[in-house]
């Protein structure tokens, strides 16, 4: 592998006039470290493989050089629209959010191509239809999660053998999501020759496995810590009640060296504890209950490493200093979004990676967004393979939800029924 050249202003990475012209629209002023690294290489038609997450300016660093070369392409063969079936720039990424943002993105850019270049976005949980309609007569390109895409392949909506590029975006999560076998799929379809730019935030074996099998002589860029923050945060949707289960499997599965885990309330951090503990996980807690020389030596434990779990109410929010602590985990979110920062805040401290991990059930959506628009963050809703959200008993339940009032001090009471089903929880709710 060899290294990626240096960073450089946007005019002096050569893009053409019309992405110039857009850039200064959007006030972006000069490359972000992964567009400066990443560009020049696409734009010469390297293979690439970059460790970025989003929010690092990504999403530009791809799509720009794609849409200059593609550009460039349609001039000089004097092509407007493309003909029959076929994708030139094929952009795979996991989550439908991601799709559509992808997409707008790239169309937000093509701005100044006044529709010489189209892109469409594939995804599930959608009319089929639609996206068939929009297909036709083919893409330039297409930004898809691999199970519509293979879907809209096999009736014959769009074909890939005349992909010129393809896109892996966070190569990691889509592994982590269980696409290995359609991403095995879909890249049996595509033609050998080809530019391939792979995104991922960690290097896991299997996405290590897919380089291998599909760059050639790749560039490779690694952003420094002091580039970008190092603490990556996501959000799970989880089924009503099922929290336990997949934080549990989460543990077993990442098997991390330590997990601070933060509940609402003294008894909750017990109750949780006594669940894992019935699952094979031994966890301590932490909370105000306890007296202080308790606290402390489990404080303490943990820091040096001989307690793996530990969960807490907001008293470990602030201002705890653990050394290299791997991962927080949001069991219950906390009521106020600065909460939320602090409580991430424990984890990628001093340029060392980490990692914050949020689980919501259909009855944290609202909240979350709040949070996130008050911290002025946006996370993917991902989902946790073998845990998949009943998004169909979830979309109703929203949909109840939305239009109802809750008569002034009741709800909170009636929110702690114990229901046997979902459908019973929104009953009893409302
Ligand atoms: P991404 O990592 O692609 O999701 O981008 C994160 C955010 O950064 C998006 O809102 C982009 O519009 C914005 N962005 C990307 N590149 C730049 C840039 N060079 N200057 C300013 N903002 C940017």
């Amino acid at each position: 592998m060899t290294t990626a050249t240096t960073p450089a202003n946007f005019t002096e990475l050569g893009l053409i006039s019309p992405l110039l012209n857009r850039l200064t629209e959007l006030e972006y002023q000069q490359p972000t470290p992964i567009q400066a690294q990443v560009i020049p290489s696409v734009l010469v038609g390297r293979d690439l493989i970059a460790g970025a997450n989003t929010g690092s300016g990504k999403t530009a660093a791809f799509a720009l050089p794609i849409l200059h070369n593609l550009a460039i392409q349609k001039h000089s063969e004097r092509t407007s629209g493309s003909k029959g079936n076929y994708v030139s720039e094929l952009i795979l990424v996991p989550t439908r959010e991601l799709a559509k943002q992808v997409a707008d993105s790239i169309k937000s850019y093509s701005t100044h191509f006044n529709g010489a270049i189209k892109t469409v976005a594939v995804f599930g949980g959608v009319s089929a239809n639609t996206q068939m309609l929009a297909l036709r007569g083919g893409t330039d390109i297409l930004v898809a999660t691999p199970g519509r895409l293979l879907d809209l392949i096999s009736s014959n909506a769009i074909k890939l053998n005349k992909v010129k590029t393809l896109v892996l975006d966070e190569a990691d999560r889509m592994l982590s999501l269980g696409f290995t076998e359609e991403l095995a799929e879909l890249l049996a379809l595509l033609p050998k020759k080809k530019q391939t730019l792979l995104f991922s935030a960690t290097f896991p074996e299997q996405v290590q496995a897919l380089t291998q099998e599909l760059l050639t002589d790749p560039v490779e860029v690694q952003l420094q810590s002091t580039d970008a923050s190092t603490l990556v945060q996501r959000v799970f949707t989880v089924n009503k009640g099922e929290k336990t289960a997949v934080l549990s499997h989460l543990i077993k599965q990442h098997q991390w060296r330590q997990a601070l885990i933060f509940v609402n309330a003294k008894n909750s951090c017990e109750h949780l504890a006594d669940k894992l503990h019935k699952r094979g996980i031994n966890a301590e807690v932490f909370h105000g209950d306890k007296g202080q020389g308790a606290r402390t030596r489990v404080l303490d434990a943990f820091k040096a490493g001989e307690i793996e779990v530990l969960i807490a109410t907001d008293i470990a929010a602030r201002g705890l200093d653990i050394e290299k602590l791997p991962v927080v985990i949001n069991f219950d979110l906390p009521r106020s979004p600065s909460d939320y920062m602090h409580r991430i805040g424990r984890s990628g401290r001093a340029g060392e990676v980490g990692l914050a991990l949020s689980l919501i059930d259909y009855e944290d959506y609202h909240h979350f967004k709040v949070i996130e628009k008050k911290n002025k963050i946006r996370l993917e809703r991902e989902q946790v393979s073998g845990f998949e959200v009943d998004e169909n008993i979830t979309a109703e339940l929203l949909a109840a939800i939305k239009p109802v009032a809750k008569p002034e001090g009741t709800g909170k009471k009636k929110r702690k029924n114990k229901a046997s089903s979902k459908i019973d929880v929104w009953l009893n709710n409302f």
